[in-house]
């Protein structure tokens, strides 16, 4: 086995390793971190999963990308073994059958009730122990329009390496969502509302890490969904819920709510290791632009409208562009080029090649709120099962693209219907209420700090709290 390396989409940033790939979030070239080469999973790897926790394929699969000259696999474990003690389930991810041949993994198990901790978690244990064993530190900065900023929190918390500052749009979370982010009593992690969009947060979140003569100074280190580590850590649930569905011998298919394209990406990178996925569908809500991609050919930027599934209501998908780099066959060029046109001109066009490559790898549908209103009143009569909205996505888009019949659907359940009460209350009239473990977060106390939406005073900010300063 030769080291694993990691290249940018764009092909002007330096080769990283996996521990370098993982503090850095972005590349330099503003690109997206990939392997150079994908490793890949032997029939009989893929049987032993059944029977294996949920850490023991987490810390296999990390393993394999981290390569032999990086983490242990022995030392992954321990780690792996900790962040998914915090779930609420035994089983991590465990599988709900709601309909004939239709399941549900819910993913939802964790600490903010929505699949971003399954990440999350591996990915803050991962981060501390590469900067313990460097001596080093480091500041996480992001922005969150509800779901990332609380499950970044929750997995920094206490962190002895890392400071860890979230920007969230003030007055725009559900009160669940701010909580998750006010409630850590821990003086490494800072909730910041605000005053202006989820827009104007990443606006000032991006520019911070432009700036890169800042973003030395303080080390800034980046844990939004193109961080490569939290692809690599999402592969795992498809790996076992496939296995448990009966793969290797019979193909799985799968439908994944998606916004800025990690989860369904992980499924990619899932099916290119060698898992028989029969079909990956891609569900979105009315923000529809990977659907119009997949259709049209012509990705192509409108403007967001507001959603009963909030989290995936986007206007660009970032990690498409690790998609686009590997349906060129890895043309650096083209993406380069075709990510300029998205800037300058708001889309580009797949062109035939790649757009008939994409309608090969995926399948694609749309759930409107009139459907997926519809979908969660008739699961919930049919089988008593309560899906949240996102979900409702994904069972919406599965049965638009599926075909029911001997090869097992599973769509992806990213949230708790709990984590969306009023969105859920619209619907079926009734509240859905809070898993016992997390009642005290309605009334433990808040700490928030407020600032202009203002570059100068958020970088002030962030300067003042990061302990890793550089000289
Ligand atoms: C983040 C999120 C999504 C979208 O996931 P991506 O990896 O961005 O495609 C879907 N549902 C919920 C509940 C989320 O929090």
């Amino acid at each position: 086995m030769s080291p694993i390396t990691y290249i940018s989409t764009r092909g002007e940033a330096p080769e990283l390793g996996f521990e370098d790939a993982l503090l850095a979030g972005l590349a330099r070239d503003g690109g997206l971190y990939l392997p150079k080469t994908w490793p890949t999973l032997s029939k009989s790897e893929l049987e032993a999963v059944p029977g294996q926790s949920f850490a023991e394929v987490a810390a296999d699969t990390v393993a394999r990308f981290a390569g032999p000259k990086g983490l242990a696999r022995k030392e992954i474990l321990k780690l792996a073994e900790a962040a998914y003690a915090r779930f609420g389930h035994p089983a991590t991810t465990p599988l709900v059958e709601i309909d004939r041949n239709l399941w549900v993994l819910e993913l939802f198990h964790g600490p903010t009730l929505a699949f971003k901790d399954v990440a999350m978690q591996l990915l803050a244990r991962l981060m501390d122990e590469v900067l313990t064993r460097r001596g080093e530190r480091a500041t996480i900065v992001g922005a969150t329009s509800g779901d990332t900023g609380g499950a970044a929190i929750e997995a920094f918390r206490g962190s002895s390496r890392v400071d860890c500052i979230i920007l969230f749009p003030d007055g725009r979370v559900s009160d669940v969502q701010r909580r998750m982010m006010t409630t850590a009593r821990e003086s490494n992690v800072h909730a910041v509302a605000v005053d202006g969009t989820f827009d104007d947060c990443q606006a000032l979140v991006k520019a911070m890490f432009n700036d890169l003569a800042f973003r030395d100074r303080v080390c800034l280190a980046g844990v939004n969904s193109i961080n490569w580590a939290r692809i690599v850590a999402q592969i795992s649930y498809y790996l076992v819920a496939a296995t448990a569905l009966g793969a290797p011998y019979r193909p799985v298919s799968f439908a994944v709510p998606t916004g800025n394209f990690g989860d369904i990406f992980a499924g990619f990178v899932a099916r290119t290791m060698g898992l028989p996925v029969e079909t990956l569908a891609i569900a979105t809500n009315d923000n529809d632009i990977l659907r119009r991609a997949h259709a049209d050919g012509a990705y192509e930027v409108k403007g967001v409208s507001a959603t009963n599934s909030p989290s995936m209501d986007i206007q660009i998908s970032s990690n498409f562009e690790r998609y686009l780099y590997e349906a060129s066959d890895r043309d650096a060029t083209w993406v380069r080029g075709r990510m300029g046109e998205l800037q300058q001109s708001g889309q580009f066009r797949l062109g035939e090649k790649v757009q008939a490559r994409m309608q090969r790898d995926f399948a694609a549908a749309s759930a409107s709120q009139a459907e997926v209103a519809a979908t969660v009143r008739r699961v919930r009569e049919q089988s008593g099962y309560l899906l949240d909205p996102h979900t409702a996505c994904g069972v919406v888009a599965a049965e638009k693209t599926l075909p029911a019949g001997r090869t097992p659907r599973v769509v992806l359940a990213t949230a708790h219907p709990a984590k969306f009460p009023d969105a859920v209350e619209a619907i079926v009239g009734e509240r859905p209420p809070l898993p016992p473990r997390l009642h005290a977060l309605l009334t433990d106390k808040e700490r928030i700090s407020v600032l202009p939406n203002d570059l100068a005073a958020v970088k002030g900010f962030v300067a003042d709290r990061a302990t890793a300063v550089r000289g």
